[in-house]
């Protein structure tokens, strides 16, 4: 097949997520064939730099020679067994003690998923489990957040608080609520300091627990730092206080860490950023750098002895544990640690990022509320900076922004009009350098053809 073949051929056969397919077939695809580094490579040749780390994922960077040898190695030994029946291999055994030396110290468990979404929905159907366990299987409902993302399955999707998703196949399911998210920017009071804010979004949890009824409550679950949402950052207090909520009414404590996990805020995992201590930790994505399909439910002991006690968990993927997944992942892990890139983001990169971040994106005029965890950052696209007006039909703007950007190779995400970025955490300061004079240029193009169309 001829390079341009491919963009054609794809639309014959192809039906791509989260996209309106007949736009695209009409529009056609970039053809993406290398990776390496923070870069990826186009059928013609463009060098693209991925400021997104592809969905989030590729934490240690593009063309990972050592990945590929140990994928290689372990699918010559046993490419796949299963843990099913009273039955091992050495690729689990060994990731799963690296889990646990990397997670918290009470964390000593893994379930492993072959996703995100397989991993909330395992977390869905455990935390139920274990309150049936502890004799108490009235306590099903699990809260979730507007604006979070939790994944595409049912369970997933009806967690998340995405209205566009829930539009679709009658979700929620049933026993799953939502309380406002905690954006700052958005949903202040005007003069509300970000730590008053902070408290007043975390109290909604225990407003609608008294609502309901803690005795009919298993969990909350969170992203740290909200992803999909549009990276928000919530203020400091937000995340203690829920904790202290969880605590007072005997609910558990979830950290869906699909994205936070691994590195990306500067910490192994997005809870210890933010401050709080989570009972079950769900993730993926960074588990392998996204080099194979994998993640993992971690564990704590308290809930691991609950679920002891329940008997058969009657739940488990044909992937769940994959050896060469699993043997990639611990390659990943190890390289995380051998080469100290989480400190790296906490002492160094994180920090250069940031103040380069505020300086490239605050001075214009058509962005507001520029933020910067660990390499995890955003802005909003806003009208009127001085009213926090924003542009009609939340997401068009972002999408014109995105594709500016992406004319110009350089990908970063528009999450509504939050426009987004989250780089392999190895790049260089040189390398944030040019993406973000990339970033500025734009910007300016952005700016110029708004100005146009609002002067019409
Ligand atoms: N949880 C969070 C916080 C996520 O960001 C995502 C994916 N972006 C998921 C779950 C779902 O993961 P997957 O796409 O691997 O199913």
């Amino acid at each position: 097949m001829s390079k341009k073949d491919y963009s054609k051929q794809d639309a014959k056969h192809h039906l791509h997520p989260f996209s309106d397919n007949a736009a695209l077939a009409r529009d056609g695809v970039r053809v993406m064939v290398k990776g390496k580094g923070i870069y990826v490579y186009d059928d013609e040749g463009n060098e693209i730099i991925d400021g997104m780390a592809g969905l989030w994922c590729v934490n240690i960077g593009y063309g990972r020679k050592e990945l590929a040898r140990v994928a290689k190695k372990q699918m010559d030994e046993l490419p796949f067994y299963n843990t099913f029946f009273k039955t091992t291999h050495p690729a689990v055994v060994e990731l799963s003690a690296k889990l646990s030396e990397v997670a918290p110290a009470n964390f000593n468990h893994v379930f492993y998923t072959g996703s995100g979404s397989e991993s909330v929905d395992t977390m869905m159907r455990m935390v139920r489990h274990y309150w049936a366990s502890l004799g108490k299987p009235s306590k099903k409902i699990i809260i979730g957040r507007w604006n979070g993302y939790h994944g595409s399955t049912i369970g997933g999707a009806s967690l998340g608080g995405m209205k566009g998703m829930h539009a679709q196949g009658d979700l929620p399911i049933a026993n799953v609520v939502h309380i406002e998210q905690p954006w700052y920017y958005g949903l202040a009071k005007d003069g509300e300091s970000a730590d008053d804010f902070g408290i007043r979004a975390a109290n909604w949890l225990e407003e609608k627990i008294n609502e309901i009824g803690a005795d009919k409550i298993a969990a909350f679950v969170g992203e740290p730092i909200q992803g999909a949402g549009g990276v928000i950052i919530p203020p400091k207090t937000y995340w203690p206080r829920i904790e202290e909520i969880c605590r007072k009414h005997d609910i558990l404590l979830v950290a869906d860490e699909v994205i936070c996990g691994f590195g990306r805020t500067g910490h192994w995992f997005g809870h210890q950023a933010m401050g709080f201590k989570p009972d079950i930790i769900t993730t993926a994505k960074g588990l392998s750098s996204g080099y194979l399909p994998i993640g993992a439910v971690l564990v704590s002991d308290k809930v691991t002895e609950g679920l002891l006690a329940g008997g058969e968990f009657n739940h488990g993927f044909t992937y769940a544990g994959h050896p060469v997944a699993a043997a990639v992942a611990q390659k990943n892990l190890e390289i995380l640690q051998d080469e100290g890139i989480v400190d790296r983001v906490h002492d160094k990169i994180g920090p250069y990022m940031q103040k380069r971040w505020h300086e490239t994106f605050s001075k214009f005029k058509y962005v507001d509320d520029v933020r910067c965890e660990g390499l995890i950052c955003g802005f909003t696209l806003v009208k009127d900076k001085a009213t926090r007006e924003l542009f009609p039909d939340f997401g068009t703007t972002g999408l014109m922004c995105r594709d500016i950007f992406f004319k110009h190779n350089l990908i970063m995400r528009a999450c509504g009009d939050h426009m987004v970025a989250a780089p392999p955490l190895v790049i260089t300061k040189k390398e944030i350098d040019t993406m973000l004079a990339i970033a500025a240029k734009c910007m300016r193009e952005f700016e110029e053809k708004m100005d146009k169309q609002l002067a019409k």
